[in-house]
């Protein structure tokens, strides 16, 4: 297949822009579209055989649930059933970086939620992306842009890395604002339940629902027996070729410890900016200032992924801390490095 590509300025993009990606989704085919969160690999939700093209293009397991995009937060009811916390969900944070998952309508065939009776609902504030569901007059099912087990991509070209020849269009829409994939809701329960932490942080869930809890999987490592309430937890994920390996404790030790192993081994590092004075410039990859989350999650992927093409036997990056947009760094860090964690101050 050959895959296209368009560009596409946010600022000034237009419904009549995407006539030719909105024809490619009513048709079944499949178009990538940029998001504020991550880019995503998008198909008509309705339409089953192009959510079955979907899992083959990122070489996904068919249980792993997609993201049903759609125009308006009211749109939702055509597709799922839903409640007061939906809605209380939608005024506070949509358009943005939120996903709900709720009971599914029949409307909405069971390859689009790998088989599960629930659904899970965004509307991305993305003006590409919005324009692009216009267009097409469909929800748009989509996971992250990336072959399963990479990270996911922010930039038109790292989508292109893992997407060329396996999707009919390419929308680029210049680099992802936020950088982290949606937060996602499970509004199945009595109580609401984070999935997936990102930009929507669970202090602002808990500023307008009563009480929110955290999903073990969010920061631990899954049991084997435990039920797992959100399938695309429980893949291996956002993982580099090279093993990664998250570094805490003192700030000094730590950057005594980088300067020590860029001189003795072939490693990559994902720096804070203030380090990068003490540190050789060979195979470093700055994320932003130590205090500023928001610029890390904007660089955190396009820097793995370039970590990764550097050729390094391994790859060092800080442990976030689990607050705020910390914690939605926290679980994409741990999940890439396998959960090793190397504690600096009693080196073994
Ligand atoms: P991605 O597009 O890579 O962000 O993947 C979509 C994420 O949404 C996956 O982690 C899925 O497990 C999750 N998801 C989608 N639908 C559901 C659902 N019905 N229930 C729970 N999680 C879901
Ligand atoms: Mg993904």
């Amino acid at each position: 297949m050959i895959t296209k590509r368009m560009s596409l300025d946010p600022e000034a993009v237009s419904v009549r822009d995407l006539d030719e990606a909105g024809r490619i989704l009513r048709e079944g085919g499949l178009v990538v579209f940029p998001t504020e969160t991550v880019y995503g690999l998008g198909g008509n939700a309705l339409d089953a055989s192009a959510s079955q093209k979907i899992y083959a293009a990122k070489g996904r397991p068919s249980d792993n649930p997609l993201i049903v995009h759609i125009a308006k937060p009211e749109d939702a009811e055509r597709f799922a059933i839903v409640s007061d916390a939906y809605r209380v969900l939608a005024s506070a944070f949509m358009p943005g970086p939120l996903t709900v998952i709720l009971p599914k309508k029949d409307i909405v065939p069971v390859q689009t939620t790998g088989g599960l009776s629930s659904v899970a609902i965004r509307c991305p504030s993305h003006p590409v992306a919005h324009a692009l569901i216009e267009a097409s007059g469909v929800p748009i099912a989509a996971p992250s842009a990336n072959l399963s087990g990479k990270p996911s991509p922010t930039c038109a070209d790292d989508v292109a890395e893992d997407m060329d020849g396996r999707v009919d269009l390419i929308l680029d829409g210049g680099p992802s604002e936020i950088g982290l994939e949606s937060t996602i809701v499970s509004l199945l329960g009595p109580v609401p339940t984070l999935l997936r932490p990102g930009a929507v942080t669970y202090d602002a869930l808990c500023c307008v629902l009563p009480r929110v809890e955290i999903a073990p999987a969010v920061t631990g490592q899954l049991s084997p027996d435990e039920p797992v309430l959100s399938p695309g937890l429980k893949y291996r994920h956002y993982s580099p070729n090279a093993p990664c390996v998250l570094l805490d404790g003192n700030a000094d030790e730590v950057l005594r410890f980088l300067i020590r192993a860029q001189s003795g081994s072939n490693c990559a590092i994902l720096c804070y900016d203030e380090e990068i004075p003490a540190l050789t410039d060979q195979r470093l990859f700055p994320v932003g200032k130590r205090e500023d989350l928001s610029a890390q999650a904007h660089m955190l992927f396009a820097q793995l992924r370039a970590a990764d093409r550097s050729g390094a036997d391994v790859i060092y990056a800080h442990l976030p801390p689990r607050e705020g947009l910390g914690l939605a760094l926290y679980n994409r860090m741990i999940r890439a490095a396998a959960h090793t964690v190397k504690h600096i101050e009693n080196p073994q």
